[in-house]
């Protein structure tokens, strides 16, 4: 099976690089199934899973927005941020959830809502991630 070769990328340093025989994406117009032969797009992406399925494994890394850049031999997602599985700390995102729930629910006139949305879904992201909840 032909494979392509996928790069994550964040202003902290690379996160993912690897061949994977297909990687999907959430981007801001739906699921996205991306095989060897894409034709060029660049599309950009919201707070989701990105998947990058192997021979007999599939590894997921919680991606917080940014854009994918597909070309027929490699893709390329730049990303405010992004994990590995390994790499999510847990009680940390649901501290983060919980900190964002609370935030919503308050309903003070000062809260910026979409600040603590986003907030939350990267938090959820991320939970969803480490525990495999897909
Ligand atoms: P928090 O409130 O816990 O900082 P956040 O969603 O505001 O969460 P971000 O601004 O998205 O955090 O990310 C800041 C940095 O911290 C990024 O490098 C990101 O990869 C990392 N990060 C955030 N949450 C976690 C987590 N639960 N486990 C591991 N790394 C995390």
């Amino acid at each position: 099976m032909k494979t392509t070769i996928v790069n994550i990328v964040t202003p902290d340093g690379p996160v993912y690089d690897s061949e994977v025989s297909m990687v999907s994406v959430r981007t801001t117009a739906g699921e996205m199934g991306i095989l060897a032969g894409h034709i060029p797009t660049v599309a950009p992406l919201t707070t989701g899973i990105v998947r990058l399925k192997k021979e007999k494994t599939t590894e997921l890394v919680a991606v917080s927005g940014g854009f994918v850049e597909i070309r027929p031999d490699k893709v390329t997602i730049l990303s405010p941020s992004a994990e590995v599985a390994d790499s999510i700390d847990l009680a940390r995102a649901k501290e983060a959830l919980k900190r964002a729930e609370e935030r919503l629910a308050e309903k003070k006139a000062d809260t910026d809502f979409k600040r603590a949305e986003s907030a939350l879904s990267r938090a959820m992201n991320r939970i969803n991630v480490k525990e495999g909840n897909i």
